[in-house]
């Protein structure tokens, strides 16, 4: 019985935070009225949640002529990292819980070396920590252009040359951060999320276009994996039977070898153009195709227009298959979303263009490691025993004096 009670004290603290990190600053009437809880059960939750640093004052409201406290979750109090890893770079990310990203860092790698790779993804790991001091640290998610299997913390990704590479167990030993703050997971199921946070549409497909073309699927609100957590590879659905190119994987006719961002470039340019350039940031490729676009140059605008096409089969097959009222395209496919026309509405589902970039995954990432502590908010140690008027735990018509400002500076 107290065992039902904690369980139910841990998961009404998770519904004040998710209902403060929807809807911002809240009176304890308001959250109350958004949360679904009494006022009565509101007050010594929020108190816990203030005891552990994750909420703060904002300021007062006025509602029918009493003041009232806001309270908001604090900035920077508790923060997750998430590492992503393309061919040829990596990159950090640094979000905390009310979704702000702190740190956004990219550096060259070459990934196709596994063990050089964890030892700079450790090196990442320990700036992010550096570089952004006083938050608690939930964890470290790795996003991967591939298969992840997060029970044994492996990754398979043939576009980074990986077979079964431990991404958990290496980055433990390199950082000496614990396993269970570890996690790596799939880029494009991470993105989906993270669009899903953003937009807690029902059912949702996430579009990877970059190197390899992959498919985050929300289905109800639940983030569909398949038996063997390999759901979503639709890059390699065999959409293009007669096609000549072989694909990562070996096999020919994949949607990838048509829609892939090097089956892109390379229909737009020969091989020592600058678009190959893998020095280059893609988004600062895209800025070329684009301006040979708005320039009329012929190969541009043909590999535009057959990939446009490709993507649109593609797309009204997932449109098909999953029924989903939102998909959204990521990467390249959302860069170049003004010259990659395809059709904005099949049936109900509409497509729309990601406006989190190339870095969605690592974006993804960041927020998965926090969902520890949107699980469960008591993971955060308490910093500060309960005071008779301190901090957003005081009910909004305590009429006491303004409250210290606790450990936010
Ligand atoms: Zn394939």
């Amino acid at each position: 019985m107290q065992a039902q009670t904690e369980g139910r004290r841990e998961a009404n603290l998770a519904l004040l935070l998710r209902t403060l990190r929807a809807r911002g600053p809240l009176s304890r009437s308001q959250l109350a009225a958004g949360s679904g809880l009494s006022k009565t059960a509101v007050t010594p939750l929020l108190a816990s949640l203030d005891q552990r640093g994750l909420t703060e004052r904002a300021g007062t409201t006025t509602t029918q002529g009493r003041p009232g406290r806001l309270v908001r979750l604090r900035p920077g109090a508790v923060c997750g990292i998430g590492l992503d890893v393309h061919p040829g770079h990596l990159g950090a990310t640094v979000t905390d819980l009310t979704g702000e990203v702190h740190l956004r860092r990219k550096t060259a790698c070459d990934t196709s070396a596994p063990e050089h790779a964890l030892d700079r993804l450790a090196d990442l790991t320990r700036r992010a920590l550096d570089d952004v001091p006083g938050a608690d640290w939930t964890g470290v998610t790795v996003a991967i252009p591939g298969r992840a299997d997060r029970a044994t913390g492996t990754a398979t990704a043939p576009r980074l040359r990986w077979r079964e590479v431990s991404v958990v167990d290496g980055l433990a030993a390199r950082t000496g951060l614990p396993i269970d703050r570890l996690d790596v997971d799939n880029e494009a199921n991470l993105a989906a999320c993270a669009e899903h946070d953003g937009d807690p549409v029902g059912h949702l497909v996430y579009l990877s276009g970059d190197h390899g073309v992959a498919a985050g699927v929300i289905a109800d609100g639940v983030l569909v994996r398949g038996a063997d957590n390999h759901a979503g590879e639709v890059g390699h659905l065999a959409l293009d039977p007669l096609g000549s190119t072989y694909c990562a994987c070996g096999r020919r006719g994949c949607w990838e070898t048509q829609v892939g961002l090097d089956a892109f470039l390379d229909a737009c340019a020969p091989r020592d153009d600058r678009v190959h350039d893998p020095r280059l940031a893609q988004g600062e490729r895209m800025s070329i195709v684009r301006g040979r676009a708005e320039r009329g140059d012929a190969r541009t605008l043909d590999a535009l227009h057959r990939t446009a096409a490709a993507l649109a089969s593609g797309i009204s097959v997932l449109a098909t298959l999953l029924n989903p009222r939102k998909i959204v395209l990521g990467g390249y496919f959302a860069a170049l979303q003004d010259w990659l026309v395809v059709p904005q509405d099949q049936g109900r589902t509409r497509v729309t263009a990601s406006t989190l970039g190339f870095s969605a995954g690592g974006k993804g990432a960041a927020l998965a490691a926090l969902r520890r502590v949107l699980d469960d908010p008591t993971v955060v140690p308490v910093k500060s025993r309960p005071a008779d008027d301190r901090g957003s735990g005081a009910p909004e018509d305590d009429r006491t004096g303004s409250a210290p400002e606790g450990a936010s500076a």
